[in-house]
């Protein structure tokens, strides 16, 4: 189950099924941006964020994402990670955060290891299944069990607003073996639940521990940053992720 919190009076969204430090941040806690006018805001919520966690800023990190299926294992001492779409945190020193404005997150945690990761799932990402190689990795490069897994997916485009064409829909389609329930077609365009094929995955990964956010970026604007619904708009919110 989703809910909203706050941190020094500013809201936060988070899931009761992640058992690690996390929330996703909504407009008034963004931390990341191109916009002048954001930026100060932008840093000052970093700020809080740091210090809300106990660690230094710059060990809170943040890969470059380019829409690939790339994973990667955040180091401490290392801040940057070029065309890293998934980040996988093991050590306590480091808070990592991916950005969103329409795309997917999805925060994976093995309540076992105490480890986790962040992935960000647009259509591509999506059709490149990263949150299955997130699962993947953390399985072979740390003993990870699927058992010990759950998963929140955060706010993003939902099926009332995500229109694809033809070619995404095939693409997506062919990620799972079961695409029931997972499109409608309106007025002859084709709409897909992009939340529901991430957590499809993970559930055809094993998963059944998966909590899906009910709030759509576009519907939730108020709330969320949309790509679509604001003209390609730099800013985002975040999810974010530190270990106990
Ligand atoms: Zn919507």
């Amino acid at each position: 189950m989703f809910y909203f919190d706050e941190i020094n009076g500013k809201k936060i969204m988070r899931s009761d099924l992640i058992e690690a430090e996390h929330f996703f941040t909504t407009r008034e806690t963004i931390i990341k941006t191109k916009e002048t006018n954001k930026e100060v805001l932008a840093n000052e919520n970093r700020k809080m964020i740091s210090e809300h966690f106990g660690i230094n800023g710059e060990n809170l990190i943040t890969p470059s994402q380019t829409h690939t299926a790339h994973v990667e294992t955040a180091v401490i001492g290392k801040n940057t990670y070029p065309d890293t779409d998934g980040l996988i945190l093991t050590n306590k020193e480091q808070a990592i955060f991916l950005n969103f404005a329409d795309c997917t997150p999805v925060i994976i945690y093995d309540k076992k290891l105490n480890i986790g990761a962040v992935s960000h799932a647009g259509w591509r990402g999506t059709a490149g299944q990263i949150a299955k190689v997130t699962v993947e990795k953390m399985i072979k490069d740390f003993g990870s069990e699927v058992k010990n897994l759950t998963a929140a997916i955060g706010p993003a485009i939902s099926m009332c607003c995500y229109n694809v064409g033809e070619e995404v829909y095939e693409k997506l389609k062919a990620t799972v073996k079961d695409f029931s329930n997972l499109s409608e077609i309106r007025n002859g365009e084709i709409f897909v639940d992009l939340k529901g094929i991430n957590a499809r995955q993970l559930t055809e990964c094993g998963l059944d521990a998966i909590d899906i956010c009910p709030y759509c970026t576009v519907c939730d604007n108020d709330l969320f940053f949309s790509y679509r619904k604001e003209n390609a708009t730099t800013n985002r919110h975040s999810a974010v992720l530190k270990l106990k």
